[in-house]
Order: structure tokens, then C-alpha cells, then sequence
């Protein structure tokens, strides 16, 4: 199993916290590990306004990644993302995070290899956004394919599960309580190993909490409030001593994790560059498999479905089942084809009221538009309009799944049934309940009032964007 060490370089109040990341870089550079440190955009500003070059050059010994461009500054990234549509939403996350990936770039002289969620601050535009930001990961996504601890969606590699010490930074800056919890992380850490997960991320700590007793954010950007720099409010600092037992019983805990049999310490940059590509050869001898599954589930199947050996996700499936039946009444199919990344729909068709037949051949032609507009956008369309009748994602798939299956098999088919079927896949309301409503409204920083139902809207959106991610 491959295990990322984590740690979030986030504190944007208490100036002497830059002194931390500095010590903890050196520390693990001079063991020989190399960590992936996830550092505020406006975090790594605040260096170079201080002219601390030697924390920069320190944490840039290390795998550099995106902490959100300014965390818990309000709006956060669920805030300015609460009220926004798909389109608007995408175009406010490349705004607002696009500053951090240039500075960081700049300053540390590495591109960021993740996007690491602050807090529970999360939107389902986040992926596809730092995605086109060029960012080829998210670190604490909020969704999960399978419980292998990584999977895509809406265009991007999702790393989801990591597990910290128990009691977290307070328990490494003290011994007694560092004795009693390590073996419960190690038996941990040893147990996800043990059952087959590709990769988990090891949280190491927020750097600031090793010298400081509460969270910076939690003092001053409370529920939605921003105080101003000249009424900020410090939390309790540590003793000179406890910060050495802090910063030695992290490098015992790292070294102890290192020396669990099946466990490999990696950067998230070079676990990314361990998985496959989204897009890939699909045979066209495993396309009848993949449409079989289409038609033997209920309902659009757990998000993802099985073509062969590869996963796709359902909105990958669409895009295949349709292009295959252009290409079959073509004549001379290929013998592979070329799965593409596609997004979730903008938004939700209306539901098809009751089925009808129409020819074969005219549902050719809305497949060829189909499959255009997909290419054109890398996102499957609301519904393509048949006669003024709005055709959704769920219908056409399962229609494309049967046409492709009778064509193929049988000869058959000049007819073909479109039915109403589910608009999303059925682990849409899931994700929805667990990435968002489970999550946001616990983070202190929140805004009591976030609203949460377009969030969860989306998130169902893409989940027709998910699949496992595999290794290569
Ligand atoms: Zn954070």
C-alpha cells in the first residue's frame, strides 16, 4: 500500500507558525523522506512578503501541493461556490484558486501536484476546476468509488481516505500519550494495508498546531466571521519543550509507519503519475460486456460499470455505446475504441413521461449529435431534443445499451425503445449525503447559513463522472 504523508500548511495569523514548517522540512529531509506538504496560497504569499526564503527553499526540499488559495478567509471554497450553477461555478473555482497555483509554481519552482480540501470546505466544481487549472489530483476529496482510497470524478484523480494519531498534534507533544496511541494508528494503517487499499494518506499535522493549542481559523474566521489582521485574537502557545516532543514524535511516528511490512512511502506526485489515464483503448469485444451490465442493472448502475477489465464510469459508457452504434451503421467497426473523459450533465432532465419506438436509424443520427457534443464540451449534455422532447443521460444509455446488444448480437432491431429511466446513477443521493450534508456543516469556519442544496445537487450531477482509478 502506498502511504502519502500529509501535512496542511495553513496558518495565516500567528507569524512565528512560519518557523514550523521550516523545522518539520528540514527534520524529514534530513531522514531522507520526502513529504507532500499542502500550503496556502495566500500562506506562501505571506513568505515571500516576510522575505522567509529559507522556510520557502525548506518546504521546497519537499512535494508542494494547493491548501485552497486562502482557506478560512471567508467566502470559503463551499461558500462561494453555495449558489452557483455548473458553468459559474467552474469559472469562480478557476478565479479563486488559479492565484495560488501560479504562486506556488512561482515560489517553490514546482507545479502543485494536489489540490487538498481545507477543512470540509468542498464543491463537486473543485475537480474539474483544478483539473483544467492543470493540478492532477485532489487530496480529502469528499467522494469515494470503492474502498480502494482513490477514484475519478468529474474529470479528476480523487484521493479520499488518510487517517491521523488519535488526539492528533496534542498527542505528539506528549510522550505518555504518543506511547498509548501509536500502536492504535500503526494497527491501523496495517489493517487498511491488509485488506487490499491501493493508497492512503498518513495526516502528519498542521504545523501550526505543534506550537499553537487551538486552530488559528477557529479564533478569528468563526461561523462566517473575518477579522480584520489588526484585531486578530492568538491562541495559547506551547512550551520550547513540547515542541521538541512534538517534532520527535512525529519523526517516530513517520519512521514507524515506514517500517510496516506492504506499506511504501510516496509523494501524492508520484503516486499520481502511478495511475492509469482516464482515457484509454476500450476493445470493441468488450463493448457488448459493458452494455450487458447497462441493461442487466436496475436503475444506472453504482456510477461506474465493468468493460472488460477497465472501470468506466456511466457517463464514459454513454459516450462509448453511442459511438459504437455510429460507427456500426458506418459498416467496418474498429477494433478498439478511445474512452474519453466525460463530465456529469449541467443539470437534471425533466423526466421522460411514458416510452416510445422510433427507427433505428434516426437514433443513429441522435447518437452521432450526441457523441459530437460530447466531444466538443467533455460533458454529457442536460438532454438532446428529439421533437421538442427533452431526452436525458439515463434514458439514452439504457437505450444505446439494448440497441447495441440487438445490432450486435442478434441483427436485430430496426426498432428502438426509449424508456424512462433514472437521470443519475444510483449512488447519485450517497455521495450527495456523505459529501456534503454529513460534512460541511461541521467545520467551525462555516457559515451557519451555507447553503447546501445546490451543492448536493451537483454533486449527484457528477456522479455519473465516477469509477474506481486503477493502478497502471
Ligand atoms: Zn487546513
Amino acid at each position: 500500500m502506498y502511504v502519502y504523508l500529509c501535512f496542511d500548511v495553513e496558518d495565516l495569523v500567528h507569524p512565528d507558525s512560519d518557523d514550523i514548517s521550516r523545522d518539520i522540512a528540514h527534520m524529514l529531509a534530513d531522514d531522507g523522506v520526502v513529504a507532500s506538504m499542502y500550503v496556502v496560497g495566500e500562506k506562501a504569499r505571506l513568505w515571500e512578503r516576510r522575505g522567509r526564503w529559507d522556510v520557502i527553499a525548506a518546504v521546497a526540499q519537499h512535494d508542494v501541493g494547493l491548501h485552497t488559495d486562502h482557506h478560512s478567509v471567508h467566502p470559503t471554497v463551499s461558500e462561494y461556490l453555495a449558489d452557483k450553477g455548473w458553468d459559474d461555478g467552474l469559472a469562480a473555482a478557476l478565479c479563486q484558486e488559479g492565484p495560488g497555483v501560479a504562486d506556488l509554481a512561482r515560489l517553490f519552482g514546482q507545479y502543485p501536484s494536489a489540490w487538498a480540501t481545507s477543512g470540509s470546505s468542498w464543491a463537486p466544481q473543485i475537480p474539474a476546476a483544478t483539473r483544467r487549472l492543470g493540478i492532477p489530483a485532489n487530496v480529502y476529496a469528499h467522494v469515494r468509488a470503492d474502498h480502494h482510497g482513490v477514484c475519478w470524478y468529474a474529470g479528476q484523480l480523487c484521493y479520499g481516505d488518510y487517517i491521523g494519531i488519535r488526539g492528533g498534534e496534542g498527542t505528539c507533544c506528549d510522550d505518555a500519550a504518543f506511547e498509548a496511541a501509536l500502536p492504535d494508528l500503526l494497527a491501523r494503517v496495517a489493517e487498511a494495508a491488509g485488506r487490499g487499499q491501493t493508497c492512503l494518506g498518513l495526516f502528519c499535522a498542521h504545523p501550526t498546531r505543534l506550537r499553537y493549542t487551538a486552530f488559528w481559523d477557529a479564533l478569528n474566521f468563526f461561523r462566517g466571521e473575518n477579522t480584520p489582521e489588526s484585531e486578530y485574537r492568538f491562541a495559547p502557545r506551547r512550551s520550547d519543550e513540547e515542541y521538541a516532543t512534538g517534532l520527535r514524535n512525529l519523526r517516530r511516528m513517520i519512521a514507524a509507519v515506514q517500517a510496516l511490512p506492504d506499506v511504501t512511502i510516496i509523494t501524492t506526485r508520484r503516486l499520481n503519475a502511478l495511475f492509469a489515464a482516464e482515457d484509454g483503448p476500450v476493445a470493441w469485444s468488450a463493448l457488448a460486456g459493458l452494455a450487458e451490465a447497462v441493461r442487466g442493472s436496475e436503475g444506472i448502475a453504482a456510477g461506474y460499470l465493468v468493460a472488460s477489465l477497465e472501470w468506466v464510469s456511466a457517463a464514459t459508457a454513454l459516450d462509448l455505446l453511442a459511438r459504437a452504434l455510429v460507427r456500426l451503421a458506418a459498416g467496418a467497426p474498429p477494433a478498439y475504441l478511445l474512452a474519453r473523459p466525460v463530465l456529469g450533465p449541467a443539470d437534471l432532465a425533466p423526466e421522460l413521461p411514458k416510452s416510445f419506438l422510433m427507427s433505428r436509424r434516426a437514433f443513429v443520427a441522435l447518437c452521432d449529435d450526441l457523441a459530437q457534443e460530447i466531444g466538443a464540451t467533455g460533458q454529457l449534455p442536460t438532454a438532446v431534443m428529439l421533437d421538442k422532447v427533452p431526452l436525458g443521460p439515463g434514458p439514452l444509455l439504457r437505450a444505446c445499451a439494448a440497441a447495441f446488444l440487438d445490432w450486435e448480437r442478434t441483427h436485430d432491431g430496426a426498432l428502438v425503445e426509449i424508456a424512462p429511466a433514472p437521470g443519475e446513477p444510483n449512488i447519485a443521493a450517497e455521495l450527495a449525503q456523505t459529501g456534503i450534508y454529513d460534512k460541511l456543516p461541521h467545520w467551525p469556519p462555516h457559515r451557519p447559513d451555507l447553503r447546501l442544496d445546490l451543492l448536493a445537487y451537483h454533486t449527484r450531477l457528477q456522479s455519473w463522472s465516477l469509477r474506481p482509478a486503477r493502478l497502471r
